[in-house]
């Protein structure tokens, strides 16, 4: 593993802190021997990053609100200039709003929705159009979905729709890149206590679900979920594209009761 990134560049979207997935996932690519590059939404974040990656090798922080189609070719642009070809990047962004993620679905607004889409799907097909021009020697894309995008699990509600259209935008997406040698895929990562997560009303009473029921009767780590990302990153994966590889210490494989 230590050398598996070794002279490949990876750009990794969506730090918050030292909980966020996409921190577990930067620590496995700097293990790995990758060289990193971060986005940032805002300046609370970058503050963050500066604190969270005092010890690595060299540090490249952009910001990326990817709301904004502006900031996100943007930062295409800057690492075109600054490093030319990257290899990877990993998407670890999503917002719905906290009111969505609880009670029925159908009380969704409009706005709520479009939202919801906009930040934690449309993100990933307006990156991968921009990716292009840093990803010319081919490269990985990853995001981060949750079993909520194929089956209907309570308060995740907007976010489940907003995963099921990620995990086709990934499929849909592949198919266009593989051409250019450029494969995205999904990881379905179990529940883990991030900011994010503790949005959705009852997150606390998944994590108990799982510590009973599923297979490995644990939740998973940040850190099993970058070392995945590592995997699919690497040349070990070079034949999968348009895949979703569950994280999730076994549990979209059994029916619960
Ligand atoms: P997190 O630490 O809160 O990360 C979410 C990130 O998205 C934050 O850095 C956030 O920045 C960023 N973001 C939101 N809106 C943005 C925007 N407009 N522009 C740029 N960045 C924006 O939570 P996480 O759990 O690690 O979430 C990462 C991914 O994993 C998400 O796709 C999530 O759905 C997925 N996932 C999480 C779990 C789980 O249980 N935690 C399970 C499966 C999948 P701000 O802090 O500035 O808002």
């Amino acid at each position: 593993m230590k050398s598996i990134l070794k002279d490949k560049t990876i750009l990794i979207m969506g730090v918050a802190n030292k909980w966020s997935i996409a921190w577990g996932i930067a620590e496995s690519c700097f293990e790995a021997g990758a060289n990193i590059i971060f986005s940032y939404q805002g300046e609370r974040n970058r503050q963050a990053l500066e604190k969270l990656t005092s010890n690595m090798r060299s540090v490249h922080l952009y910001k990326c609100d990817v709301t904004s189609d502006e900031e996100i070719i943007d930062l295409f642009g800057q690492i075109k200039e600054n490093f030319g070809i990257i290899n990877g990047i990993v998407h670890s962004i999503a917002f719905a709003k906290r009111e969505e993620l609880e009670g029925a679905y159908y009380n969704t607004s409009r706005q709520g929705y479009h939202l919801a889409q906009d930040i934690s799907v449309y993100s990933l097909v307006a990156v991968a159009n921009h990716a292009r021009k840093v990803l010319t020697d081919g490269g990985s894309i990853v995001t981060l979905t949750y079993f909520g995008g194929e089956k209907a699990v309570p308060n995740y509600n907007v976010m489940g729709v907003a995963k099921s259209a990620l995990e086709s935008s990934v499929r849909y997406l592949a198919a266009d890149l593989g051409v250019d040698a450029i494969r995205v895929n999904s990881i379905s990562a179990g529940p883990i206590k991030t900011l994010a997560a503790q949005g959705v009303k009852g997150f606390n009473d998944i994590l108990h679900i799982y510590e009973d029921k599923v297979p490995l009767k644990r939740t998973v780590t940040q850190r099993e979920v970058g070392d995945t990302a590592v995997f699919l990153l690497s040349r070990m994966s070079r034949g999968i594209t348009g895949e979703n590889i569950h994280v999730d210490a076994g549990y979209h494989a059994i029916g619960l009761l």
